[in-house]
């Protein structure tokens, strides 16, 4: 096993990584996809890997096997931002600053550092990210990783080279935006510089 020097189990990225790796919404959907679909655009409805491009449509695929016209989806399909009005980038700013900021992030301080002109919008991003994070991650469409060493409460009992420093599980040999962790239906989330320091207990606060 090779260890890294710097062990990041959680691989969160800093604004300036955010900035970099997301220029523009393109970037996004590109990240979006890759997120899910690792090995190629497979058909969310029947799994069949043997989709092809809406020459009509960009970001958007159809599935000839589980729909007699043809079953069309786009990159977002079955995701939080499914039918949103706001972009790619915005939900994944959100998210970001909802997990990498220490105490969290509230809906307001979200509206504000994101220049929303509503409340409610910002209220509602806050919520759908933090249902999916509880409660069906998939929704998230990769873009979150769950470090599961972290599910159950196990985490600050390790040491970070009792770990694979390579990760596992969702996000396999990706680079997650951001990490998060449940606990007890609570999302746990901090930035992890290095297992060994993290504080993970809701008391060490
Ligand atoms: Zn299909």
């Amino acid at each position: 096993m090779t260890r890294a020097k710097q062990p990041k189990p959680v691989h969160q990225l800093t604004a300036a990584q955010f900035e970099a790796m997301f220029p523009d919404e393109h970037a996004c959907k590109a990240y979006l996809v890759a997120c899910r679909w690792p090995e190629g655009v497979r058909c969310p409805r029947c799994g069949n890997p043997g989709v092809y491009d809406l020459k009509s449509r960009a970001w958007h695929w159809q599935c000839p096997k589980c729909a007699p016209n043809g079953y069309r989806f786009s990159h977002t399909v079955g995701t939080i931002f499914e039918n949103t009005n706001k972009p790619l980038r915005d939900w994944f700013r959100v998210a970001h600053l909802m997990l990498t900021s220490k105490k969290g992030m509230s809906a307001l301080r979200i509206m504000r550092f994101m220049g929303f002109g509503s409340y409610k919008t910002a209220w509602e991003m806050c919520h759908k990210i933090r249902t999916a994070l509880v409660e069906n991650i998939e929704q998230l469409g990769g873009i979150v990783e769950v470090d599961e060493t972290f599910v159950g409460g196990k985490a600050h009992n390790r040491h970070w080279d009792k770990r694979d420093g390579t990760g596992s599980g969702i996000g396999s040999g990706k680079t997650p935006i951001i990490g998060a962790m449940t606990r007890k239906g609570n999302v746990v989330a901090r930035v992890i510089d290095n297992v060994a320091t993290a504080r993970l207990s809701p008391n060490a606060e």
